[in-house]
């Protein structure tokens, strides 16, 4: 069987043909990224007319708006905190530690009125753990715990990405153990005299 060459002629005019409409387009993309694309959110309803331009930001300098109903970093506001340990219980990923303590005295009350009787010696999320559900911030009795808009937190070493949100150091929370402690002596010893002196009555 006869073999055919197949043979391509390229003439000069085809190569400066080629060459031209190629660096047509890139001329053009040079010439467009002179007009830059505004951070605007997706929701913008200028997002889609920005077609030309460059779409790559000057970060940190620049960043794009986060949603309304973005899930971040979570805050929690102490002094509005009743230590009730809703979130703790909800959370999927255990990733909230709280210890309590009672109060022996009025502590008073948080921004909505509730209140306080509890303090947290300990109160930790872990952000490295957390799967941003926000199921502990709809628990939350009195909305002090919240998603911030606070997304770029990396760190090197990840034991700091635990957030303390204790309202004592750890001397006031040795103090308030001990006080409570000492209450709950005081209130046995009441008890076991009052036990005592009901039955020396009898
Ligand atoms: S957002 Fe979800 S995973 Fe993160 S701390 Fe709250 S309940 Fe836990
Ligand atoms: S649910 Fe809210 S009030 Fe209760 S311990 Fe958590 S952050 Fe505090």
């Amino acid at each position: 069987m006869e073999r055919t060459a197949v043979k391509h002629k390229t003439g000069f005019w085809d190569v400066v043909k080629s060459l031209g409409s190629g660096l047509s387009l890139t001329w053009s993309h040079f010439l467009k990224a002179g007009n830059r694309r505004t951070p605007e959110y997706v929701s913008d309803e200028n997002y889609f007319k920005q077609k030309d331009g460059l779409v790559t930001l000057k970060y940190p300098y620049e960043a794009i708006p986060v949603p309304d109903n973005g899930r971040y970093r979570l805050h929690n506001e102490i002094d509005d905190c009743i230590v009730c340990d809703l979130c703790a219980k909800v959370c999927p990923v255990n990733c909230i530690t709280i210890e309590s303590v009672k109060a022996t005295e009025d502590i008073g009350t948080t921004s909505d009125g509730t209140k306080k009787r509890l303090y947290a010696p300990t109160f930790d999320i872990d952000m490295a753990k957390c799967c941003y559900c926000g199921l502990c911030t709809t628990v939350c009795p009195t909305d002090c715990l919240t998603m911030t808009p606070v997304y770029d937190f990396s760190e090197v070493d990840i034991k700091n990405m635990v957030y303390h949100f204790t309202d004592l150091t750890p001397e006031q929370a040795e103090e308030k153990k001990q006080m409570f402690a000492k209450q709950q002596e005081e209130m046995a010893a009441a008890k076991a005299a009052a036990l005592a002196a009901r039955k020396s009555n009898k």
